[in-house]
């Protein structure tokens, strides 16, 4: 039996691997680039966040996301650590969950990955772009323009459309689709957003910890905990990730709101900058202590407070301002980054068609997919990687019928 699978990304290795557990199978494996897992390589800043503990069901979206449900539970996070375990990688994982090579290098984990590729029953060809896959003679038959590859069974791993300069393209989708499958609408997820205010540039390179809320013509989408990044142009950082998936959706007025003090009631702020009436501190430190001094200041400027002046000089009523600033700053949103600085791609080939228990279609026999390409989309935090070894997994698994 032959299995071909295009792409050689996190969930195209991983089926590969799974699939040459059948001495009997023989695995093709085919890569557009000159070598595999070039996305895989950038992730979590060049450190790899390869799994997160807590990934179950809920961190997932798409139009299904209890599609990923069987995967999950099959190849849950723990049994990714033992299955990097068994192939040589040390990891370390954080409180958060997050689970990071041991090397802190991304390498580490592909290199493993790619020793682990050098098995008799499986061929790894790079530069090696499929551009039309069809049915013939009970398999398939794949073209790269030069060649023709003959199979039995065909696995497309070939990723999303986002980190476009990493290798995400349409490829997967219109492969799919030449076999009947159809697509939701593609968005950039996991992804910096657009910030519509001039005075955003002031923060850059701010680093903070918050509750970030994005709504649409006063209502709220969604909200998350965790650091915010000024960026010259918008709003970055886990946080922001986390959010940005349904930024700016739809047509309406996109507001960012942070609550720069999660952890302190306004009425407390109001307080202690009452108490700092009795100190020495002019209105440049008045929220010195308490935020980033940059931040402070810009907050302060906005409230309309005079710099260089004793604190005891400010009305009661610009200290409110101040602490409303802090405690719900609004930043008007334009939009999210284009694909080519997104994380994940939200959208994707439609779960429905095909069988969660095996990754196989329900419209093509033998034609199997997993990782990116579905409409499934995790939280930041290592479920992105997390669902394409758990799907790549049980396709290849179920590919090589074992
Ligand atoms: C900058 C960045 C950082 C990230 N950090 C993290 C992180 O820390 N943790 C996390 O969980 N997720 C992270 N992600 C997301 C994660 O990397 C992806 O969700 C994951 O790699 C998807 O795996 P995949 O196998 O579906 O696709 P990919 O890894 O993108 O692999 C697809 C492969 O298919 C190849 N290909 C495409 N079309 C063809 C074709 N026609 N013929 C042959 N080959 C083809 C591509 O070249 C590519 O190598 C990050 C993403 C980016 C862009």
């Amino acid at each position: 039996m032959i299995i071909a699978i295009i792409g050689g990304g996190a969930s195209g290795m991983a089926a590969a691997l799974a699939a040459s557990e059948n001495r009997n199978a023989k695995i093709i494996l085919l890569e557009k680039q000159a070598r595999v897992g070039k996305k895989l390589q950038a992730t979590g800043n060049g450190r790899c966040n390869l799994t997160n503990l807590h990934a179950l069901e809920y961190g997932y979206h798409g139009d299904s996301p209890e599609f990923c449900r069987y995967a999950l539970e099959h190849f849950d996070p723990q049994e990714t650590l033992k299955w990097f375990e068994s192939l040589g990688l040390f990891t370390v994982s954080e409180p958060s969950g997050r689970v990071y090579p041991y090397s802190d290098q991304a390498n580490s984990v592909l290199d493993i990955l790619r020793f682990a590729l050098m098995k008799e029953n499986i061929e790894l060809k790079t530069d090696w772009e499929v551009i039309r896959a069809k049915k013939r003679n009970g398999g398939f038959i794949l073209e790269n323009g030069k060649e023709q590859i003959q199979c039995d069974k065909l696995i497309i791993a070939c990723g999303g459309l986002a980190g476009t300069k990493l290798g995400g393209s349409l490829s997967g989708y219109k492969l799919l689709q030449s076999f009947g499958h159809t697509c939701s609408k593609l968005r950039p997820s996991l992804v910096q957003i657009k910030a519509d205010w001039k005075g955003i540039k002031a923060l850059k390179g701010i680093r903070a910890n918050c509750r970030a809320a994005i709504f649409c013509n006063n209502q709220k989408f969604a909200s998350s905990e965790g650091e915010i990044q000024f960026t010259e142009y918008g709003l970055s950082g886990p946080v922001i990730f986390e959010i940005s998936r349904d930024a700016c959706s739809r047509a309406g007025k996109w507001v960012a709101e942070i609550d720069l003090l999660p952890q302190t009631d306004e009425n407390a702020l109001i307080q202690e900058l009452n108490r700092r009436k009795s100190t020495a501190l002019t209105t440049d430190d008045l929220l010195t202590g308490i935020l980033h001094n940059r931040l402070g200041r810009v907050l302060t400027k906005m409230a309309e407070i005079p710099f260089g002046i004793a604190v005891q000089q400010v009305e009661e009523q610009k200290i409110k301002k101040l602490c409303k600033l802090v405690k719900s700053f609004q930043i008007p949103l334009k939009e999210p980054l284009g694909m080519d600085h997104a994380q994940v791609t939200a959208g994707g080939i439609h779960t429905k068609d095909f069988l969660e228990s095996t990754m196989e279609s329900r419209l093509v026999k033998g034609l199997y997919a997993c990782g990116e390409v579905l409409d499934i989309d995790g939280d930041c935090g290592g479920f992105n990687l997390q669902w394409a070894w758990c799907s790549g997994r049980l396709a290849g698994h179920s590919a090589a019928e074992l």
